[in-house]
């Protein structure tokens, strides 16, 4: 497992966030004409991500991806180099059409639990205060995305817990609540 990377932001140990942190600017990969986006205040649910759609950097089995209400992102360069990859997914990335790194994932559908937050790597800042990582989220899908075999899941889910992400086949029990509490709430079996 020596050569494993969960990702390059976590494996030599987490960084903690800056408390009163007052946010930063993403930057795509490119050298020139980067595309950047401003966040206003810090990210939410800060966690590592082994489904097959998030953005990763290359070697990396996970993607390090959070949350911030969509009001308070804003494209600040270059947003005409942007393109959504699939439009048909629930998260609509927007990627930079020359570098493929993904700016921002937008969910345009009212109906969705999540509408309202945009998904983020806050690896593209050179800012230093965002929010540390909290879990690691559908672990058990970095074997479908070929990043790691079967027979070595064991030490992942141990390297994760070691490095203080604790290891979901989904997400974290507080986001899987609030997607079954959305959907309680508009079947109306709970009260909204
Ligand atoms: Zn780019
Ligand atoms: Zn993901």
């Amino acid at each position: 497992m020596n050569s494993f990377s969960i990702h390059p932001l976590v494996d030599q140990g987490i960084v903690r966030g800056a408390a009163n942190f007052a946010g930063g600017t993403l930057s795509c990969h490119c050298a020139a004409k980067a595309v950047t986006v401003r966040i206003t205040g810090n990210v939410a649910h800060n966690h590592a991500c082994g489904c097959t759609k998030c953005w990763k950097p290359k070697g990396a089995a996970f993607s390090i991806v959070a949350v911030v209400p969509r009001d308070k992102l804003s494209v600040t360069a270059n947003a005409d180099k942007l393109r959504i990859v699939d439009s048909g997914a629930a998260i609509q990335r927007h990627a930079c059409r020359e570098c493929g790194v993904h700016l921002y994932g937008r969910i345009e559908n009212r109906a969705h639990p999540f509408h309202g937050l945009d998904f983020v790597h806050v690896e593209l800042s050179k800012d230093v205060g965002w929010a540390a990582p909290e879990f690691a989220a559908f672990v058990s899908s970095i074997v479908e995305a070929g990043a790691a075999r079967p027979d070595q899941m064991d030490d992942v889910r141990a390297r994760l817990r070691a490095l203080g992400l604790p290891p979901y086949d989904c997400l974290s029990p507080p986001l899987m609540d609030a997607i079954a509490t959305h959907s309680a709430k508009a079947k109306g079996v709970l009260a909204a």
